[in-house]
């Protein structure tokens, strides 16, 4: 039995910030229908009105940009300067491009039959919102996977109900209150606070579910929307690697390494958590990203600090099981690889393991933590194939000055993303498509697609000759028959077409 109430902690304090009623099934019904009532007039809004909103909510935003941070740096334990370089960064950029493409993105579309005998048809493709849009999100970034995903959502024309972590509901509950004070319709954007079972009344009554988290829930969510078939998206955990090749810029490797892998202290689906290095610089990177990582200031939001606290005290223990597991496989630390001693909160100190292999934990599973697992291999085919050997295929990043044999090693990889010479970076462009491969899930936030999904595709196919009836129609006549046969034979059969070009032929002589 859950809860009926949620203790939201600061994991850096462990001070109780506020303690929230759960919504129960019946509550999430209520949101669900007040959504649907005002959806409808919603849907006949323009995009031009919709980006209105969103550019009022972007204003909002950077104006409460520090109320902003103290929420979110209170649930999360992150540094008050990665709130303003991730999470309003990527809600800027995203406003930005969803208030600007979905018109594109969406525009009716017209189509041309390929097939000679169809095109006399006029056929166009439309977008029309699904309706109640279920978002269902982590705590790793929790603006970012809340209001994030619901905007591109609400310029599609649906209403949208978040169920935020039970971890970090607050500023989700922020978003919302910010969307109705810019002029959204109030319970356009709504949440619901609880915990599984609230957020498995949402699948039981939304239109759609997009959801991020871990494998094992997306999985759940799947199955409980298969029973209503009701579409999902599922973005879901990664075990994103790094190959430094040897021709690398070794101290741009060392640090798109070191950012990549720690950033929101290794809690991001598309952190860095495992490293290949081709042999002969294996240990010239090695010592310069634990030269980076001993530099790193770990502590609370109000100091300058580059790193955090963890969110959650479970994932704190999942990763010092897997550093502890590692080392006693045979792993060296080289730096870090424990709790931090010198803070009351979820912190653990970033750490750099070597002599790793791929019989361990940390190399094979997700980590969602501030650990650098890096590993010698021969080549570049080498790191390919342990790269590829993953039940995960989100996103990878590969160092080379090579462009060419980056790229060819890019298109081999098997992940939703490559980044060439950078780390993280294809998170932050809306434009461009983010998913995953495997147990990463499928269907991609960001790019056409990202908006797409939470649409109904509908294809209009509109006569256009007006004849008196047409020729598959009835009465079926053994006339028709033999001309359509002919037909099909003169424009499809190999052997017909080859007489028809000869006959051609014989008339140019
Ligand atoms: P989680 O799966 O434990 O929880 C995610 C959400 O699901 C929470 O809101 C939770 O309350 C809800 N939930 C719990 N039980 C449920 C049920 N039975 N049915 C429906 N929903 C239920 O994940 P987490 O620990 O919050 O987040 C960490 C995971 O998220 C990591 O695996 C990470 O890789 C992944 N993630 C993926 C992406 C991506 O874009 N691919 C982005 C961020 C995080």
């Amino acid at each position: 039995m859950e809860p009926q109430t949620i203790q939201v902690r600061n994991p850096a304090t462990l001070e109780q910030i506020v303690e929230l009623p759960v919504a129960s099934a019946r509550d999430v019904g209520a949101a669900v229908a007040r959504a649907r009532q005002v959806q409808v007039n919603w849907q006949n809004t323009s995009f031009f009105e919709r980006a209105e909103c969103l550019y009022r909510l972007r204003d909002l935003l950077l104006d409460e940009a520090d109320r902003l941070a103290d929420i979110l740096t209170a649930e999360t334990g992150r540094p008050r300067a990665e709130v303003y370089g991730n999470e309003l960064f990527y809600l800027c950029s995203a406003i930005s491009t969803w208030a600007k493409k979905a018109d594109e993105y969406l525009r009716p579309t017209r189509i041309k039959p390929s097939f000679p005998l169809l095109k006399a048809k006029k056929v166009i493709s439309t977008y029309a919102p699904r309706g109640v849009i279920g978002i269902i999100s982590p705590w790793n970034f929790p603006l970012t996977m809340t209001l994030g995903e619901a905007i591109p959502a609400l310029m599609a024309g649906n209403a949208v109900i978040i169920k935020p972590s039970e971890l970090t509901p607050l500023s989700a509950m922020f978003a919302a209150e910010s969307a109705t004070k810019s002029g959204f319709p109030e319970h356009l954007l709504q949440v619901v606070i609880g915990y599984g079972a609230t957020a498995e009344a949402l699948v039981d009554q939304a239109d759609m579910i997009a959801f991020t988290g871990s494998v094992e829930t997306g999985k759940r969510v799947m199955r409980r929307a298969a029973d209503r078939l009701i579409p999902v998206s599922l973005e879901l955990g990664g075990k994103d690697p790094l190959i430094v090749l040897k021709d690398a810029d070794l101290e741009r490797a060392a640090g798109a390494c070191v950012w990549g892998a720690l950033m929101n202290c290794g809690q991001i689906c598309t952190s860095i958590e495992r490293v290949y290095v081709e042999a002969p610089v294996y240990q010239p990177f090695i010592d310069k990203v634990v030269e980076k990582v001993r530099a790193i200031r770990q502590g609370p939001s109000a100091d300058p600090v580059d790193l955090g606290s963890m969110t959650s005290e479970a994932q704190l223990e999942k990763i010092a099981a897997q550093v502890d597991a590692a080392v006693a496989a045979g792993a060296r630390v080289l730096t870090g690889g424990r709790r931090n001693p010198a803070h009351r909160g979820f912190y653990y100190e970033p750490t750099v393991l070597v002599d790793v292999t791929h019989s361990m934990n940390i190399m094979t599973e997700e980590t969602f933590g501030p650990v650098i697992p890096i590993m010698k291999v021969d080549d570049a085919v080498a790191a390919l194939r342990l790269a590829n050997d993953s039940r995960y295929g989100l996103s990878a990043s590969i160092f080379s000055r090579d462009k060419k044999a980056a790229m060819d090693l890019a298109e081999r990889l098997q992940s939703g993303a490559v980044c060439v010479n950078d780390s993280l970076v294809n998170f932050i462009i809306p434009d461009a498509p983010m998913g995953g491969r495997k147990d990463s899930g499928f269907g991609y936030r960001h790019g056409a697609e990202g908006i797409r999904k939470f649409c109904h595709q509908k294809t209009i196919v509109v006569d256009r000759l007006g004849l008196k009836e047409e020729f598959p129609w009835y009465p079926a006549t053994a006339k028709k028959a033999g001309q359509v046969r002919h037909l099909l034979n003169l424009l499809c059969h190999t052997g017909w077409r080859h007489k028809l070009n000869a006959f051609k032929g014989l008339l140019t002589r």
